[in-house]
């Protein structure tokens, strides 16, 4: 018979630690509590099996299921000595989702379950409060009417209006008589919408919560919140039942979440809020404004409310002994939930904590100088693509700003954006391009798309714990949580403060390091990278095998590609260094040219500014090697296209314009990309390589005068097919590089070898390996060429192949293993074969892909090559995988 549910209480539990796959995150937290000896109110999990038979049958259970809750729901009334549905003795449930990861705020949950009219009366009689038993049923109603009966919050409505025929301001001045008319109002509400009355029989609530928990699976929202975060739907979520403990149930209760360290400095600090007399919800719902933990806490927020440590000492103390419990345990901050019932602390929930990257740095590094995490596990830690944080620039601190308002520090990093107040006006303008901040009062996860495509979050109520604060941490986007003296007046599309008003479509700044938020756009500065970032980064550089390289140009990449640890330079695209304005005339002129003689002369202009260029980019990479690649303009993004260009270009070459416009009329080609390109233009036109040869090696050799030798050029071929195209080219370079040096009389060594990026060169890599000296995968033009799908046109329906599952990833950004994969494994299985040891790397945009630095590990590249920036996020990936190579990836 198959297991569906665990129970758990009293020290024991069915489940541990590394079932998270079958029992959810939360489930297994709390499995492992009670191993920890924890108070844990006791409770079960159906597993995410169940939500995937759910899902298989047509949103039915397996006929084992009913009995084993049943069974379960028992233990826990054997436990507390109280019966579900007992009006003399009642026990109550929440019932709360829980996948493997966590999704905030995504899925469903419904607290104070099993209450009735007659099970109400009993909880009065039993808590001796008769108002906190109605509140409690009012609240039940009230999310059960919506979670699981789909109801439209109309009960805020009803609470309201019923606050103003009474006179009364707060939700906390409603007497019992009060609580027990709006329990009527509310459950005629609820039949009149749902034409049947509330359900009384506390079995059929629990099986309707379930049901409801299992259904939020398949809510958009979470939808959303998988693609973003590539959680496969078939992962379904466990659903924990568990007997309700009350924060509110006067003044000796509470509720309240923690972090067991600064979640956004990673600082060794307890770092928590709490609410006195209230229910688990209202803490992040951001209702109320919650107070803090510490004493230390509530001065560094700068708050007057008064801190647990003040109100509730021995109940902090207890929590700290939690804490050191559980930190020990997981060797990793925890984020948990609490609640005091009484003055009795229970523990509710116990996860790995949501963090900064800038955090998780700094809790990895600190946990191995505490001796609970060896480097290599530090290592494993990190997501590589959270580093993407820490490369944010922060804001120039000379620079003067005019400051609005301020709020809570919730999401670290600078972003400068126009006010838009929209999740869906923050998507639609971003995906033009446009730099927006989302303003809201507060988010809830219907925002994420917004979110996400915003550079920045600012909300004006809720803690650092609330939804925006959490998920802008996760998402890596700056955050400024709380700015309470913002007004937001979503009407009028402005926000105020201290009489300023600022309209949407302004700009404004946000530092989520800080929380302050600017009037215009203030300048910022470049990270620095020394510190935990810098420890860390020493850590993978031992352990990673494959090197690291960057893809760049100009001295001004070159020296940030160093700055960040690049080993050399993978490629350096040469057409590139003819974008500015200044040379791109030069460059034209040599593609425009009609014969030999018009191309020598726009060449001869060119060499001087290349040579330059190779020599500085070889100065700054003092002795690493620098991939230059010879010349791979696709046509149409050289040549002239305004009427300005035209003229432009006749005033050049002293032709008339109608004669210019004539010759870019011949070189147009239909598919560029496929076109009269890289070395097909060496091999048309020799002189062009010649040239750039010419300049490699004038480059090399000065260097090597000045240096003494410090000088490593790899010299690429580009699109490459046959092996005859390269032996062709190979014979120029080979004889311009003898010519420079023996004019010189220095001798500079160098390799010669071919980018693989058409399929054919990747299954003739064996024989053009007999030739080149190097291989480096140009996984843009191979994944272009192995799908047949446009570089540049793709993005109009590759959004829709991935909703639709055709595409797991964008293969453009992840490569395709299964396909382009082969290919590359292909290529240099039969390249090695033919010339053992011969050099490998990557240098399409997969090689700052985590995922895809993966692959490259597997199939024995030298080195990976990406943009500047991504070069920690490849240092790091590269050290993750050499360690998943090494087996030494099981988690800790
Ligand atoms: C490639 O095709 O992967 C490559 C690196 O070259 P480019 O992007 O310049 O075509
Ligand atoms: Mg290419």
């Amino acid at each position: 018979m198959t297991k569906w549910v665990y129970g758990f209480g009293d020290g024991s539990a069915e489940g541990r630690a590394d079932m998270k796959n079958l029992l959810g995150g939360k489930g297994t937290g709390l499995a492992e509590m009670n191993h920890l000896g924890l108070p844990v109110p006791p409770g079960f999990t159906i597993s995410t099996e169940a939500c995937g038979y759910f899902y298989a049958h047509e949103r039915s259970y397996p006929a084992e299921l009913r009995e084993q809750v049943e069974c379960a729901l028992a233990g826990i009334e054997r436990s507390l000595g109280a019966r579900f549905g007992d009006p003399d003795n009642p026990l109550l449930v929440s019932v709360r989702s829980g996948a493997r990861v966590s999704m905030p705020g995504m899925m469903d949950t419904v607290l104070n379950l099993g209450l009735n009219d007659r099970v109400v009366e009993g909880l009065a009689r039993k808590s001796g409060d008769e108002r906190f038993a109605y509140d409690s049923y009012r609240r039940f109603i009230q999310m059960y009417g919506q979670v699981v009966l789909g109801i439209e919050n109309h009960f805020e409505e009803l609470i309201e209006n019923h606050k103003l025929d009474s006179g009364v301001l707060l939700d906390t001045d409603l007497s019992a008589d009060d609580w027990r008319i709006l329990v009527a109002g509310f459950k005629d509400l609820v039949a009149e919408e749902l034409g049947r009355p509330f359900p009384e029989d506390p079995q059929e609530q629990l099986w309707g919560a379930i049901g409801a928990v299992f259904g939020s699976w398949m809510n958009p929202r979470a939808v959303t919140y998988r693609r973003l975060h590539d959680i496969p739907a078939d992962w379904g979520t466990a659903v924990n039942v568990q007997a309700m403990v009350f924060g509110n149930m006067g003044p000796d209760c509470a509720t309240g979440v923690a972090f067991t360290r600064n979640p956004s400095t990673g600082a060794n600090e307890f770092y928590g809020e709490y609410l006195v007399n209230a229910q688990g919800e209202d803490v992040v719902a951001g209702i109320r404004t919650p107070q803090h933990l510490t004493i230390a806490g509530k001065q560094a927020n700068k708050s007057v409310l008064p801190a647990m440590e003040e109100v509730m000492p021995e109940i902090l103390a207890e929590l700290h002994a939690v804490r050191q419990t559980l930190e020990d345990h997981y060797r990793d901050m925890q984020d948990i939930e609490f609640t005091v019932q009484r003055g009795r602390l229970w523990m509710l929930q116990t996860r790995s904590g949501k963090r900064t990257a800038q955090a998780a740095l700094k809790i990895a590094v600190s946990l191995v100088e505490e001796g609970l995490l060896t480097r290599e596990q530090a290592v494993r830690r990190i997501d590589p693509a959270s580093l993407d944080q820490l490369l944010h620039p922060t804001l120039d601190p000379k620079a003067k700003t005019a400051i609005l308002a301020r709020g809570l520090p919730a999401s670290p990093g600078a972003a400068s954006g126009e006010i838009v107040f929209t999740a869906e006006e923050a998507e639609s303008r971003a995906s033009r391009g446009e730099a927006v901040i989302l303003v809201r009062i507060e988010t809830s996860p219907e925002d994420i798309h917004g979110m996400h495509a915003a550079r920045g979050i600012l909300t004006t109520r809720g803690g650092m714990t609330s939804h925006a604060a959490v998920v802008a941490r996760g998402m890596g986007r700056p955050c400024v949580a709380g700015a309470g003296d913002l007004r937001v007046d979503y009407a009028a599309r402005t926000i105020t403060a201290r009489n300023i008003a600022v309209k949407a479509g302004e700009v404004i700044t946000i530092d989520g390091s800080t929380g302050e938020v600017m009037l215009g756009a203030v300048p910022t500065i470049q990270p620095e990278l020394s510190g935990d970032f810098a420890t860390l980064m020493g850590w993978t550089d031992t352990i990673r095998r494959m090197k690291v390289r960057a893809n760049a140009e100009t001295a001004a990449d070159a020296r940030m590609a160093r700055r960040f640890g690049a080993e050399g330079i993978g490629l350096s695209r040469t057409e590139h260094m003819f974008f500015q304005a200044d040379r791109i005339g030069a460059m034209r002129r040599v593609i425009m040219a009609e014969d030999e003689t018009g191309r020598r002369a726009g060449l001869a202009q060119l060499l001087p500014m290349q040579r330059d260029d190779f020599a500085e980019i070889f100065r700054i990479m003092k002795g690493f090697p620098v991939t230059i690649r010879l010349l791979d303009p696709p046509l149409h993004e050289f040549l002239p296209k305004t009427p300005d260009e035209f003229v432009e270009m006749a005033r050049l070459t002293g032709k008339d314009v109608d004669a210019v416009r004539h010759r870019a009329l011949v070189l147009h080609e239909v598919n560029p990309m496929l076109g009269h390109r890289g070395c097909r233009l060496g091999i048309t036109y020799p002189e062009i390589y010649e040239m750039q040869a010419a300049a490699i090696f004038e480059a090399a050799v000065l260097v090597t005068k000045e240096t003494g030798g410090m000088v490593a050029p790899e010299i690429m071929v580009p699109l490459v097919a046959t092996r005859k195209e390269f032996d062709i080219l190979k014979a120029i370079i080979v004889r311009v590089g003898k010519e420079v040096m023996e004019r010189a009389g220095i001798k500079v060594a160098y390799l010669l070898g071919t980018m693989i990026e058409l399929p054919r060169a990747a299954l003739r890599a064996g024989e053009i390996a007999e030739s080149a000296e190097f291989f480096s995968f140009g996984t843009n033009d191979l994944t272009q060429t192995v799908f047949g799908l446009s570089r540049d046109d793709a993005t109009s329906f590759a959004g829709a192949y991935q909703r639709l599952g055709i595409f797991e990833h964008d293969p453009f950004v992840t490569l395709d293993v299964d396909g382009v994969g082969e290919l590359v494994r292909l290529a240099a299985e039969r390249g090695r074969a033919a010339r053992p040891g011969l050099k490998l790397g990557i240098c399409g945009e997969h090689g700052g892909d985590p995922a895809s630095v993966g692959f490259c590990q597997t199939v024995g590249l030298d080195y990976v090559s990406c943009s500047p920036f991504r070069v920690p996020i490849a240092r790091l990936a590269a050290a993750q995988a050499a360690l998943a190579g090494q087996g030494r990836d099981a988690t800790v």
